[in-house]
Order: structure tokens, then sequence, then C-alpha cells
């Protein structure tokens, strides 16, 4: 994706080094309480040093991916602005989190066992940037655009908050077996990836959309889906735990979505075989 030198958003809430600072402060306060009753100024120089730990630099790759985010965030501002406008709609944007190993959210603590996840209680995204390192490695979903998909999917979901869809799946599910809840979670996800592809379509109008983009997403949405994770898991797939839909369906609606490029063919809910 062509995204050097162009501008991000401002919608990036970036906690990763502010962690670090709070440990670092509560840590010295400790200390110096410590060395005024023991006196020993080597505790408090040592904690210092450890305090100065936790709080280390980002790394000049840690900086790019979230440059990179930033802008990602940024076009699917641009995209569903234009999108709902077209319906007539007004969009919100949602705030994207960055975090490292763990932070708080109005949905639960968000860490490596919870992966990139949306929250409408916040309409933030929570995002730990070491999944782009997962993808890359543990999914073999490689390339820029492998990590826009999984952004532009979360953003999906928030184009779900704002029309409702969210609540009324909510509302639907309460009422639902496990195993029905899940066939409808199922739904939803495949819209989430059809809403991806969607933008996806106008990133590629605008130009910025490089060789092999399109099938990086495409293997991205393919491995992440639920056969594929249950096959590397425990080598068996069991289709009425599914939560997110195959990687064919992933891919295909994420396929459906690029192609479309409008709501018109969204409705992965009233169709049959979805
Ligand atoms: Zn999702």
């Amino acid at each position: 994706m062509k995204w050097q030198g162009r501008s991000g958003s401002r919608n990036v809430s970036d906690r990763r080094t502010s962690g670090g600072m709070a440990v670092g402060g509560v840590g010295l306060v400790v200390l110096l309480a410590y060395t005024l009753i023991t006196g020993d100024p080597m505790a408090l120089i040592n904690g210092l040093l450890g305090s100065v730990g936790n709080n280390q630099p980002l790394t000049a790759e840690e900086q790019e991916l979230a440059d990179f985010v930033s802008v990602v965030l940024a076009d699917t501002e641009t995209v569903w602005t234009e999108v709902f406008e077209s319906y007539g709609w007004t969009y919100e944007p949602a705030t994207l989190v960055l975090y490292k190993n763990t932070t708080s959210s109005a949905c639960g603590t968000a860490s490596v066992q919870t992966g990139p996840f949306y929250c409408s209680e916040d309409q933030s995204i929570y995002l730990d940037l070491v999944f782009a390192s997962t993808l890359r490695n543990q999914f073999e979903a490689p390339g820029d655009f492998a990590m826009a998909y999984v952004i532009a999917h979360e953003v999906g979901h928030h184009v779900q908050y704002l029309t409702g869809i969210l609540d009324d799946y909510y509302e639907a599910r309460a009422q639902l077996s496990t195993t029905q809840a899940n066939a409808l979670t199922v739904r939803l996800e495949l819209q989430a990836d059809y809403l991806a592809g969607v933008w996806a379509h106008h990133v590629a109008g605008m130009g910025y959309l490089e060789p092999g983009d399109l099938e990086e997403a495409l293997t991205a949405a393919a491995a992440v889906g639920d056969d594929t994770i249950q096959m590397q898991s425990s080598g068996r797939v069991i289709p009425e735990t599914f939560t997110h839909g195959t990687a064919e369906q992933r891919s295909s609606w994420f396929l459906k979505g690029y192609n479309e490029g409008d709501l018109d063919q969204w409705d992965t809910f009233s169709i049959s075989n979805p």
C-alpha cells in the first residue's frame, strides 16, 4: 500500500509508553520511601535504572508500524465519510488505541489473548502492534495490506455500530442457544469482512493499492478463518463452534465487498447461507 509521506489520523490514542511510565512512577515513590527508611542510596539508583527500563523508547520499526496504522485509519475515515454521505448518513470516526502487552477498555482488558478488537462501549479499536508479527509468522499472512485488512475489519464493526446492526445483533443473540448465537456471530463477522473489502475498493480507487495488496488481504482473511485456525491448533474442525466463518467465506465476503464498493450487497443476515 502506498502510505509513506501521507498524513495519518487524529484519532489514534497511543498508550504504548504511558503504561511503563505509570509503573515507573509508582516504583520510584516506593523506592524513595524505602531509601528514606533504610538509608541505602544504591536501592534508589538501581530502582531508577529499573524504572527507566519500564519505559523503553519505541524502536524505529514500532514507530513506522504505528505511522502506517495511522494512515490506514485516516483512509477508513475518508472512505466511510464518503460512503455514509452517499446514503445520507453521517460518519463518526472511531478511536484506535495502540497499546503494548495489556490495557483496559470499556469492554474489559485488551491483551495478546484478546487480539485486535472493537469495543462499541467506547467506540474504540484496541491494537497491540505485536499482532503484525503474529499475522506474518503464525498466520503466514505477510505484507502491509494484511495488517490493513485487520484494521479495516475492526472499523467494519464500528460501521456496524453506527448503523445499528451491532445493537440488533446483541439483542438477537441474547435469545439464542450457543450454537445459534455462534452462527449469528459468523454473519456479523462476514459482514465486517465485506466492509473491509468495500474500504479496499475505495483505496484502490484513490490509487493507493500496490500490486499484491489484494492478495495479501485475501490471504489474511483466509488465514483467520475458523477452519484454518482450528486445523492448526487441534487438527480438527468443529463448525458449530465457528464464530468468524471459514477461510473460504471470509475471503469471498472480503472480495465481494471489494468488487461492489458500496453497501448494496452487504446483507449477510437475511440470506440463507452466507
Ligand atoms: Zn471481527
